[in-house]
């Protein structure tokens, strides 16, 4: 709003019939603003002076402007509110100020900031109007464009704040049908949010669980030292807390267990310091895991019993043939006795798989010769097979302390798997040798390779490539038990492989200085 002047309250010649003195004139043409003044006391309130700025501005000649009502500036575009105002004011003889639309000679509209003020004369009344005024189009342009900028942002705010509802409302959505029980927690682990999955599992409602601290929920359930540290590192360091176990007598739920798992979570910079915790309750299926793992090792125990028992009496046999006994029948006897190898073998993995689970795999040290364990491994596997000559470089010297069955039993099932899953190659590569204070043993084969997503997973239980399952026997355990006992004695496997190139099995063994003679 612009600050009004008050009236002027000289009485001032009457410019209409007397003249200005030079230096007034002078004066006025000099200003910036155009000037005009009008007449009260003639009929239609006549313009009787004009400066040369207001001829500049209107672009019309003085001569053409002395005795015109101002009203010609305003050509057609009469119906402008701020003409009223102009009328009312000279109505009732009182200054005004408006931003009026005119037209110059040539047509063309420009923004007027017209301020009118009134003469007063010695009787009191007003007999001239004073019109100073200002080409204010440029700055009325910039106000109406700054409008109209607003206006577009205003749009997009509604717009974007639209979409975020609807983003939130998805989310919230997605938030609510899954089924694990979250929670959103502030930097002092407070909770803000939490779904409905963790009311019903915990049996809790919200005022018992939102703007509370995690620890005291319940019956501090979750205080618990070591997610203490790791949740608390979470938002300083970025790490999220992954598959942490809390087994707890929860109140309402009883004893349960609980698998949690936490990130910090920003969106887009707006909720910075945040941490999602999500909880599964996974209480049954454990116990199905450990009904599964029960499972296993009564069956392959119960299975060994007979089938010992078989082998025997076919040894037994197979003693009892008379020399010159059908080849036929000596055939057959044979294949049995590999069926039954092979049968024991599967039931002894099974076992291991079992006791590896229950923690009862125990290493057996004793000092012995790692090349000649190596070797005869190699031998055996080439007596087996014909499809692939089985190269053997380099060799160790010395003993060294270790279960000798169970690395012969890593060495073969290396040996094995490289023959079994290159079925077009013709050759298999195996090296020992000792590195600074380990020994590395490596079997490569020019075979059909390992996905890099499946390299992640073949050392799991039971787990096998999709492509190769219904092609190649196996059940999927043979290196999930390699990997047990070589971690047992302190090394390491891994494979380096390529799809359709082939695979290196490795592993490293720690040559302990006291014990071994290899060192
Ligand atoms: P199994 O051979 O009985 O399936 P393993 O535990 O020995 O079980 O191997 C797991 C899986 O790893 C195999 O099913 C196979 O997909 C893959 N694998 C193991 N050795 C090789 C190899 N030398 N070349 C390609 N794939 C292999």
């Amino acid at each position: 709003m612009k600050e009004e002047r008050e009236p002027s309250q000289t009485v001032t010649p009457d410019w209409s019939t007397k003249d200005i003195s030079p230096l007034f004139h002078a004066a006025l043409d000099a200003s910036v603003s155009g000037i005009i003044i009008t007449d009260n006391n003639l009929p239609d309130n006549p313009i009787v002076y004009c400066n040369k700025s207001f001829e500049r501005i209107s672009g019309y000649d003085r001569k053409e402007i002395i005795g015109h009502n101002c009203r010609f500036l305003q050509r057609d575009d009469r119906e402008q509110e701020m003409r009223k105002k102009l009328r009312d004011a000279v109505k009732e003889g009182k200054h005004a100020n408006v931003e009026i639309r005119n037209y110059t000679k040539a047509g063309e509209l420009f923004w007027n900031e017209l301020y009118i003020s009134p003469i007063v004369d010695d009787a009191g009344k007003v007999s001239h109007f004073i019109g100073v005024q200002n080409d204010v189009t440029d700055r009325k342009k910039a106000e109406q464009e700054l409008h109209l900028q607003r206006e577009l942002m205003e749009q997009k705010i509604n717009e974007r704040t639209a979409s975020l509802r609807l983003s939130e409302e998805y989310l919230k959505s997605i938030v609510e049908t899954v089924r694990e029980s979250l929670l959103v927690l502030d930097s002092d682990l407070k909770v803000l949010t939490a779904n409905e999955e963790f009311m019903r599992t915990f049996k809790v409602n919200r005022s018992e669980t939102i703007n509370k601290k995690l620890y005291d929920l319940g019956n501090g359930q979750w205080n618990i030292d070591a997610l203490r540290e790791l949740l608390e590192k979470i938002l300083p360091t970025n790490n999220p807390v992954l598959d942490f176990e809390v087994e707890h007598n929860f109140p309402h739920i009883g004893q349960k267990l609980m698998l949690l798992n936490a990130h910090r979570i920003e969106l887009e910079g707006t909720y910075k310091d945040r941490i999602l915790l999500a909880i599964e309750d996974i209480t049954d299926r454990r116990a199905i895991e450990l009904r599964k793992d029960d499972f296993l090792a009564v069956a392959s125990h119960e299975l060994k019993t007979p089938l010992t028992t078989v082998k025997g009496y076919l040894q037994y046999a197979t003693r009892l043939l008379p020399k010159d006994s059908d080849a036929k029948i000596i055939d057959i006897m044979d294949k049995a006795n590999v069926q039954l190898d092979r049968l024991n073998r599967l039931i002894a993995e099974l076992l291991d798989v079992s006791k590896i689970q229950s923690g009862n795999l125990e290493v057996h040290r004793e000092a012995f010769d790692f090349n000649n364990m190596v070797e005869e491994a190699v031998e055996s596997m080439s007596r087996t097979t014909d499809s692939h000559e089985i190269i053997f470089s380099g060799g160790i010297e010395g003993s060294y302390v270790g279960d000798e069955a169970q690395l012969s039993q890593v060495v073969k099932n290396l040996l094995a798997n490289a023959v079994k899953y290159s079925p077009k190659a013709r050759k298999i590569e195996v090296s020992l040798s000792v590195i600074s204070k380990y020994i590395k043993f490596s079997v490569q084969d020019f075979g059909m390779g390992i996905s890099l997503n499946d390299q992640k997973k073949i050392f799991e239980r039971f787990y096998r490539a999709r492509h190769i399952q219904q092609h190649f026997p196996g059940m999927g355990i043979g290196l999930y038990i390699c990997e047990q006992i070589i971690e047992k004695h302190g090394g390491t496997l891994w494979v380096d492989s390529e799809v359709d190139k082939g695979s290196t099995f490795s592993f490293t063994l720690p040559i302990n200085t006291e014990e071994n003679s290899t060192a």
